[in-house]
């Protein structure tokens, strides 16, 4: 049975993607230290005898017995709340972590893909964004210690690629969502949702007119078993190009929940927000055959129900 080891793994992404190699076969070690993610959200899979868990912080030096094949690097606060509140942990899963679990992957001969993110492109100055384009950055903006630990992430795995010979793949994600993210996570679809269930007013930031392309998480995990399983080493665009204004996509909400009586707030814009966010899929369509099969009425029907269960 292939063996393989997700950090993150009680976290939104990591869960999903624990409950798809269980699928698919393979043994699953989990590890993550609990700061943004939650036990609920693999409680249905620690009866399962090829599963087991590690409370552990992979900023410090991570150790597994036996053989490994494969390491899924997904441990990072994710939502800017959260890596605003944690931004020294931000920097270091993304640097530390990243140096101690492709020191691992050396030493265990395992392939390691790492969660990377649209973020890497900043606010961009092309719209859709290919891989190629390098980027819009700031530093030292509040979003920097985000953005900048996954572009040293990129680096150090393309590092130990060239020099060591190590197997890699690097997975850009555009905004995934779905069932098991926090309603308070301060992401934008579960901020809408709950706040809607809620009959809470919506808070859209500036006047809405920044973009974004949502993903619905089924169709995410799909991307990544096909990128981990294929030969291609360079980075992967995964997310679904369906472009739509965040007031948009707050009009839809309130379309989907039934008898709210919220309506739509404006608030500030956060600094360095990036106005378009929209992937180009080609790479992952001709090299991989994948494109994304949920539609965002289907996508947002699902997570409605899940925040309107979790929620009463
Ligand atoms: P999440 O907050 O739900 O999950 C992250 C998990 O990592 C949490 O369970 C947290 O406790 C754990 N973690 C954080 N620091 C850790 C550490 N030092 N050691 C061990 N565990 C640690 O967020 P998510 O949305 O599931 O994101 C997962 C990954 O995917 C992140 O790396 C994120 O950057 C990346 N990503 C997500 C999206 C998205 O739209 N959801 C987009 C781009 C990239
Ligand atoms: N946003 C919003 N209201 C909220 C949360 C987010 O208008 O309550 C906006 C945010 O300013 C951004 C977009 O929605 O333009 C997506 O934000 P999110 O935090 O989900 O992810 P990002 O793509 O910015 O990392």
């Amino acid at each position: 049975m292939p063996k393989v080891l997700i950090t993150g793994a009680a976290g939104f992404l990591g869960s999903h993607l624990c409950d798809k190699f269980i699928k698919e076969g393979f043994e699953v070690i989990g590890m993550d230290n609990l700061i943004t993610g939650s036990l609920k959200n693999i409680e249905h899979l620690f009866a399962l005898a090829q599963f087991s868990f590690y409370n552990h912080d992979v900023s410090k030096f991570v150790h597994v017995p036996g053989d490994l094949d494969f390491i899924l690097h997904f441990a990072s606060p994710a939502s800017p709340i959260d890596y605003l509140k944690m931004p020294i942990q931000t920097l270091k899963v993304g640097s530390l972590g990243t140096h101690n679990l492709l020191g691992l992957a050396k030493a265990k001969k395992a392939r390691m893909l790492i969660a990377s993110t649209s973020e890497v492109y900043g606010d961009p100055l092309v719209n859709p964004q290919p891989e190629e384009y390098w980027g819009n950055v700031n530093p030292i903006g509040p979003r920097g210690v985000y953005d900048e630990a996954k572009r040293f992430q990129e680096a150090i795995t393309m590092a130990y690629h060239t020099y060591h010979g190590l197997e890699t793949r690097i997975v850009r994600i555009f905004n995934t969502y779905g069932p098991r993210m926090r309603a308070d996570d301060g992401r934008a679809l579960p901020a809408f949702f709950s706040q809607a269930i809620e009959n809470k007013d919506l808070t859209v930031f500036g006047d809405g007119s920044q973009t974004r392309s949502f993903c619905y998480v089924s169709d995410l995990v799909d991307g990544i078993f096909k990128l981990l399983h294929s030969d291609y080493t360079h980075p992967v665009n995964i997310g679904n190009p369906d472009e739509i204004s965040i007031l948009q996509a707050a009009k839809e909400v309130l379309e989907i929940v039934e008898n709210t009586t919220s309506t739509i707030g404006f608030h500030g814009l956060p600094k360095d927000d990036p106005k378009v966010r929209r992937p180009d899929i080609t790479k992952a369509k001709d090299i991989l055959g994948w494109s994304p099969k949920i539609s965002r009425k289907e996508g947002f029907e699902i997570t409605y129900n899940y925040f309107k269960n979790t929620l009463k």
